[in-house]
């Protein structure tokens, strides 16, 4: 039932005018869009003031932010490869100022990550995976599909209306365009997990980053997954075990002559230098990060460091202390 309603509600929006299907050159998908690209855009830009007063502003120092920047930027570089009008999108990286443990993508080319995970990471291999995840998310563009298919399924609704000799739901389109920033910060599913993982390590390799990064970021994650009940890169970046096993087959197919080849880097001097050894000494006693990483040294977490909430950190409450 679901997908006969999809599919008239795809019809109908098609009758509408409201888009067209085109194949992604980037996943070699066909696509449903429901936005433009120059919609994606408008939502990005708009977005992100709103996305860094949300947690809390950026870091202040201009070299760290920088760092992050050039990472994504060479990342960003590749993804011309599949389709060049990619590098014509406005991208933007932004390191938050934030215990929380996240990174998430606007469409359009904007990306977040916070400081509370970037403190979690030991080499620039790992930077570049959470980063070139989050890439694919706006390349692979998963919020126009997540946007068409809440299209599709209110229309459907409203078409089934009609079916049935009810009234459609006219309102329906207006109120779901103001829902669209929100789409975007909801748990992304399982396939496009995975495909935005695949896509990381795409562009990973193509820029030289050895591709196990990724898998050791995700394994970061799963530990904290473990300590925590929940967190905020757990709710929009479910499934960590079964992206592992993903990963770790890729590794030795797809990926299998990048390993143990000096061509593709871990960067880890690079990273603790440029990076983490500044961000440490500018953030000594930033909470979550830093009790997960030395839990041993630490004891449990006690203080209230940590912070959880839904996507957007709307009434955060703290695990420990309810606040
Ligand atoms: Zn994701």
């Amino acid at each position: 039932m679901r997908m006969r309603i999809g599919v008239y509600a795809v019809a109908l929006a098609s009758l509408l005018g409201l888009g067209a299907c085109t194949t992604n050159p980037t996943t070699g998908r066909s696509q449903f869009n429901a936005l433009s690209v120059q919609e994606e855009v408008a939502i990005g830009t708009q977005g992100k003031p709103e996305m860094i007063r949300e947690y809390g502003g950026e870091v202040a120092r201009a070299d760290l932010r920088q760092y992050v920047a050039e990472v994504g930027m060479r990342l960003v570089e590749t993804t011309a490869a599949d389709d060049p009008a990619l590098l014509e999108l406005p991208w933007e990286f932004t390191l938050l100022n934030s215990d929380v443990v996240n990174a998430f993508a606007l469409p359009g080319g904007k990306v977040f990550m916070s400081r509370g995970l970037a403190q979690m990471m030991t080499n620039e291999a790992q930077l570049a995976g959470v980063l070139g995840h989050e890439i694919g998310h706006v390349t692979a563009r998963h919020v126009n599909d997540r946007y068409a298919r809440q299209m599709g399924a209110q229309l459907g609704v409203g078409l089934l209306g009609v079916l049935l000799g009810g009234t459609a739901g006219g309102g329906d389109l207006a109120n779901i365009a103001g829902n669209v920033a929100q789409i975007s910060l909801v748990s992304y599913d399982r396939s496009q997990e995975i495909e935005s993982d695949a896509l990381g390590m795409r562009y990973m390799a193509r820029a030289g980053y050895n591709p196990a990064g990724q898998k050791q970021v995700m394994q970061i994650l799963a530990g904290l997954a473990k300590d925590q009940q929940r967190n905020d890169i757990m709710s929009t970046h479910p499934h960590p075990e079964e992206r592992i096993e993903v990963i770790e087959r890729a590794l030795q197919t797809e990926y299998a002559s990048t390993q143990g080849n000096a061509e593709f880097i871990l960067g880890e001097d690079r990273f603790r230098q440029r990076f983490l050894s500044k961000l440490t000494l500018a953030y000594p006693d930033a909470g979550a990060s830093r009790l997960a990483r030395s839990r041993d040294e630490l004891g449990p977490i006690g203080a209230c460091s940590f912070v959880y909430g839904h996507a957007i950190g709307y009434g955060c409450t703290c695990k420990t202390c309810g606040h």
